[in-house]
């Protein structure tokens, strides 16, 4: 069972978290994606309610039956961008879904999404922190994997990066490291920063926040698969 969204607060939660970006980047837009892992298909609903069409997704599962349950006039609208640990074998069933893939970290995940869905667009992920159990490669191979997937003709939009947990002058220093990156590969999104550690992102640069619970409230514990 995901835990119910009410509309009304999401619109309010949406509208505030705007008025904050537009305080803390006032010369450069920083747009939203809705993060709606957890939540039921209220959640998209929601946040294109209010104007927000990005909407990001970690399971494949998850995402396929959101959109399953979703209107066609809602499924045009919305730009789902998968954001989670991704097993090459599930690209195939989220290929005429997903919009941008924003957690490609490794060669075999570039080339099976360019088999399956040639000139999507892609962001690198980047482990910063290198904790193992998060997503994300190296550093040192970020240039490479942005070259492998140009030259398959992948339309490599950004990077993406999580912050470290509670650590903000770590995140800070990580998200910072990515911007370089980015600009140093002529990439122009850097997606970095979510509800806790959105403004030490937007401080170094993000272009792109990923927001779940400063939306929709707090998950429910994953339970199962
Ligand atoms: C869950 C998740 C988010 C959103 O996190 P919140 O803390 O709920 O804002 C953003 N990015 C990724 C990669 C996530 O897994």
């Amino acid at each position: 069972m995901s835990t119910p969204v009410n509309p009304q607060l999401v619109s309010e939660n949406i509208h505030d978290l705007q008025d904050r970006l537009a305080r803390l980047s006032p010369d450069r837009d920083v747009r939203i994606v809705a993060v709606t892992k957890g939540f039921g298909v209220d959640a998209p609903r929601a946040a294109l309610a209010a104007g927000i069409t990005m909407i990001g997704e970690n399971y494949a599962q998850e995402l396929v039956a959101k959109h399953e349950e979703l209107s066609s006039e809602e499924r045009e609208r919305i730009e789902w961008h998968f954001l989670g640990r991704l097993q090459r074998n599930k690209v195939r069933s989220l290929v005429s879904i997903v919009s941008v893939w924003q957690s490609v970290d490794r060669v075999e995940l570039i080339d099976e999404i360019a088999r399956r869905a040639p000139g999507a667009k892609v962001m690198i992920q980047l482990n910063l922190s290198e904790e193992p159990q998060k997503g994300g490669a190296p550093l040192s191979e970020g240039a490479a994997l942005v070259a492998h997937a140009r030259d398959l003709g992948l339309d490599v939009v950004g990077l993406m990066g999580v912050g470290t947990a509670g650590d903000a002058a770590d995140s800070s220093v990580a998200f910072g490291t990515l911007v370089a990156l980015a600009e140093e590969l002529g990439l122009p999104e850097r997606s970095i920063g979510m509800s806790d550690d959105l403004e030490v992102a937007v401080g170094q640069g993000s272009t792109m926040v990923r927001v779940g619970t400063g939306l929709f409230g707090a998950r429910a514990p994953r339970t199962g698969v």
